[in-house]
């Protein structure tokens, strides 16, 4: 990996390479943008470059050697100047051995993985980087506690903090980080990446379209596909299904959604062993949530006349008559609703009740929502 292949993110490379051109790069910066866009890629790559003994340098564009001995044990994930942090690591902290994974990114985590260290000279570089997976989820005890880090960092130290809620930050955490931001990427693009990767036309398409410019995503849904997890054709069957489904069928169908869900998270432990099952399994019910809020949103566009391209341009007809069940009102509730439902996944409440509780509001019924 370097620079050079990160994905259409053009901009905020350039960023970068002035800055470390001119030697004046900030001590801490949040990378802003959306999942999936290889902010964490380009960190990555940012803190290769920061560590490596000799970097290389070919028309004004810098990039890591390679080859150097901070290179080597970069690759090897143990160059110890260099330090990823994330809210799963609370398993490792004094007191986290045996908790359940954390919602929120512990003050725990940042006091010992980042604050301790912080202090400690670079043992192998002469710098050192580390990179805050998942910020938005940093709660204010651990962003005060990271305060005095971000105000005064040492002479040596770089911090990254992805971020995909710029919102989720204090002011003041803000205002001591230089923001990079991390735009989407163009559709076309995408499309051609996941077929690439040996993805059909349609589904390619259609994938592109619902990661809204996350390239990640989008390929990662691709990898399932092509592994077998029949992402595409369960997309289909379950607009098929909202759109048609009574009421009497709602725990047939929050049920076969829960099957669903297991199995495309079963396929994904597989081909992803470094995240927890837990995480998966919420993932794999995002997604299916996520088929249902496209479609809503679909619905509701051809309501309000938005000639915005369709996400499900595959299923004209159901749109249509998710359409003219819901006005666009109605339609806004039920997306609403799919939005908590997306919370409560986060939040571990039962699996089955989500689905049901999701369904029996989408289900055309007022008296049931009462
Ligand atoms: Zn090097």
């Amino acid at each position: 990996m370097s620079f050079e292949e990160i994905f259409c993110q053009d901009k905020a490379i350039d960023i970068l390479q002035r800055a470390f051109a001119s030697g004046r790069w900030a001590h801490a910066y949040i990378f802003a943008g959306p999942e999936g866009i290889g902010k964490f890629k380009t960190a990555r790559e940012w803190a290769r470059l920061l560590l490596c003994e000799s970097p290389a340098v070919k028309d004004n564009f810098a990039d890591s050697c390679g080859s150097c001995r901070s290179c080597r044990l970069f690759e090897a994930g143990s160059n110890p100047d260099f330090a990823h942090i994330y809210k799963e690591l609370r398993e490792f902290t004094e007191f986290g051995k045996g908790k359940p994974p954390p919602v929120d990114l512990p003050i725990d985590v940042i006091r010992e993985f980042l604050i301790a260290k912080v202090s400690r000279k670079p043992t192998l570089s002469q710098r050192k980087v580390f990179v805050v997976s998942e910020a938005e989820k940093l709660n204010s005890a651990s962003q005060n506690c990271l305060l005095k880090v971000l105000e005064e960092p040492p002479e040596y130290c770089c911090i990254v903090l992805l971020c995909t809620r710029l919102e989720k930050l204090l002011p003041t955490t803000k205002s001591r980080c230089q923001t990079i931001r991390f735009g989407p990427i163009d559709e076309s693009r995408i499309i051609e990446k996941l077929k690439e990767k040996g993805l059909r036309e349609e589904p390619a398409r259609y994938f592109a379209r619902l990661a809204q410019g996350s390239v990640g995503e989008a390929c990662q849904w691709a990898q399932l596909e092509l592994a077998d997890a029949n992402l595409y054709k369960a997309k289909k069957e379950l607009i098929d299904s909202i759109v048609s489904y009574e009421l009497y069928e709602t725990l047939d169908l929050a049920q076969e959604l829960l099957a669903e869900s297991k199995k495309i998270a079963a396929v994904w432990t597989n081909l992803d062993k470094a995240t927890s099952k837990t995480d998966i399994n919420r993932r794999a019910m995002k997604i299916l949530v996520g088929i249902i809020i496209s479609a809503l949103h679909d619905a509701m566009n051809l309501n309000v006349k938005r000639t915005k391209e369709a996400v499900n341009f595959d299923q004209k007809e159901q749109i249509e008559k998710l359409a003219a069940r819901f006005d666009a009102e109605g339609t806004a509730g039920k997306i609403s609703d799919c939005y908590r439902a997306m919370r409560w996944i986060e939040s571990s409440v039962n699996e089955k009740l989500i689905f049901e509780h999701l369904l029996l509001n989408l289900a055309d019924s007022d008296t049931i929502r009462a």
